[in-house]
């Protein structure tokens, strides 16, 4: 221990450094389970400007589990799709997204303001009593000190120190929690300059219609994305040599932004060049320090799926840390953190690289896009993967699978009424068993009590299913399962529930 007066100093059970969506989002998870939290962010406001304008249907279910969805829904609009098309706005490829709800009880796909919904994030976190919010708060240093970690921020002109049982680094892709483990980058091999115009309308434009336009043209490629209420977002791929002092003036947006609008129907409310990565971080985890979101993985935008992918990072991360800081699971539950989301975000990374590939080469590649029609009715589906390296049984087909959520015969969805616990749902042969084991942390629901999740039991030939505070499936028992698979299903979870012990010891990886 490098610094005696380390215990004198004030002390978190977990300090988030930086307060972007994704640490917002962990912020009020943990709140949730009532742990003490402190978050530091080097900015003083909310940054007015929109960046990400897609979030998906598990995220929605976050935002459920935090009370923030019906606000969050309010502002966004539900959208209806992507086409891609060649630079003679040819068809190519249709990803038309569903207008109903789908077995996650959200529509699949949302178009947002992306200061709206951290606007509602902040207004989660200001009703929490265990969150402390510390903004214009610049984290200088994190050390592992081996029982707890020690965290130096400047704030006000002076120099401050806190410890914390675990620190998260949510703080973006430059993080200085990354920074302080052992961790490189690997690189996926994408990396573009685009410009990005957020354009606010003076009058209502329907006839620009409510599709997100993908022109895929190698000298070119462009985005056009139809966001809430007036705001509409145009993306340019840069040529390598073109400036971003070049590229941001008037007179080189205007006439690419023409015939679709004119200075006199909206004003640019932003124009920015990013440079689109594709990055994995090699480690998520070092002793007591983890990190999240663009801290852990960068991903072009094709997808919309990069703020959506740290929200499932920290819908994973917080019920074990819960676990751990409240429910006395050994500390090793964390080690399931990157095994389960590292391979599942490199998915979604290199399907975004993909997609990118097809908008410069104006062909489409395969796998992503089953069979391509000349006529453009080829159509792309979502990533519904499971995690890599799930908890669980490694015999069991289910495990690490995104649980559905349905609704009851009482009206509610299944996460409702979860309470951010473990949910049981057995038929009634089975309850007794299991409402034995199960403990503060778990919630056993009865198929035999309601049709929706006797149905959901059918519709997966099971006879229970235990789905985790993250909404993913930690095991189940087949409807037809033999007395040895049984005894295992029965054995696994009574460790598992009886304070998390033999957790490791039964997961392997997929
Ligand atoms: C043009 C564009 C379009 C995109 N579109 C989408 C989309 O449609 N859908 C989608 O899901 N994703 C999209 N993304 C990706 C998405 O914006 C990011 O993945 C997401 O914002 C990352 O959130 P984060 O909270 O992990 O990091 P950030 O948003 O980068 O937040 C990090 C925070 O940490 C703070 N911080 C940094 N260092 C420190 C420090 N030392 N001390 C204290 N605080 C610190 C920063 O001030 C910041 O507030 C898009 C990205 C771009 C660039």
């Amino acid at each position: 221990m490098n610094n005696p007066d380390v215990f004198q100093q004030p002390h978190h059970e977990v300090v988030i450094v930086g307060l972007g969506p994704t640490g917002a989002t962990l912020a009020n998870i943990l709140a949730g389970y009532g742990l003490d939290v402190l978050v530091l962010e080097r900015e003083e406001s909310v940054y007015p400007l929109p960046r990400a304008v897609h979030f998906d249907d598990e995220a929605m279910r976050v935002f459920q589990s935090i009370g923030l969805a019906e606000g969050i829904g309010r502002d966004a609009r539900v959208n209806v799709g992507t086409k891609f098309v060649d630079r003679d706005q040819k068809l190519l490829l249709d990803w038309p997204r569903p207008q109903e709800t789908g077995p996650l009880g959200w529509y699949p796909s949302y178009r947002f303001h992306q200061p709206d919904l951290e606007a509602e994030l902040n207004r989660g976190i200001a009703a929490c009593k265990t969150v402390t919010l510390h903004r214009g708060a610049s984290v200088t240093a994190v050390t592992d000190l081996g029982k707890v970690v020690e965290v130096n921020y400047s704030h006000d002109g002076a120099e401050h120190m806190v410890t914390a049982d675990y620190v998260i680094g949510t703080d973006g892709a430059k993080s200085v929690v990354r920074a302080a483990m052992d961790c490189e980058w690997e690189d996926l091999g994408f990396q573009e300059r685009w410009l990005v115009i957020d354009v606010q309308l003076n009058r209502p434009r329907p006839d620009l219609g409510d599709f997100t336009i993908q022109t895929c043209d190698r000298d070119r490629p462009t985005t056009y994305v139809r966001c809430p209420r007036e705001w509409r977002r145009w993306e340019i791929s840069l040529w390598p040599e073109e400036e971003a002092a070049d590229v941001t003036t008037e007179e080189f947006i205007w006439p690419r932004l023409r015939p679709a609008i004119t200075p006199d129907e909206g004003r640019i409310a932003r124009k920015a060049v990013y440079s689109f990565e594709s990055k994995l971080a090699s480690r998520w985890r070092e002793g007591r320090l983890m990190i999240a979101g663009d801290a852990a993985h960068l991903m072009p935008p094709f997808l919309g799926q990069g703020m959506c992918t740290g929200i499932r990072d920290v819908a994973n991360l917080a019920w074990k840390l819960a676990a751990i800081l409240r429910w006395d699971a050994p500390d090793s539950l964390l080690d399931s953190y990157e095994c389960e989301r590292r391979e599942h975000t490199r998915i979604y990374i290199e399907t975004a690289v993909r997609v990118g590939e097809m908008m410069n080469s104006a062909q489409t590649t395969d796998e992503l896009i089953h069979a391509v029609q000349p006529d453009g009715s080829a159509k792309m589906s979502s990533i519904e993967k499971g995690l890599g390296g799930a908890l669980g049984l490694s015999n069991d087909m289910m495990r690490g699978k995104r649980a559905c959520q349905p609704r009851l015969v009482s009206g509610e969805l299944l996460g409702d009424v979860m309470e951010n616990k473990f949910a049981i749902i057995c038929s009634e042969q089975f309850a007794t068993s299991l409402e034995s084991m199960s403990r503060k942390y778990s919630k056993v629901f009865w198929s035999d009590s309601d049709k929706a999740l006797s149905d959901l039991l059918f519709k997966n030939e099971a006879s229970s299913i235990v789905i985790r505070p993250d909404f993913y499936i930690l095991a189940s028992l087949k409807a037809n399962a033999a007395t040895e698979e049984q005894i295992e299903f029965f054995q696994f979870l009574s460790e598992f529930f009886g304070n998390f012990q033999g957790v490791v010891k039964n997961s392997t990886p997929v």
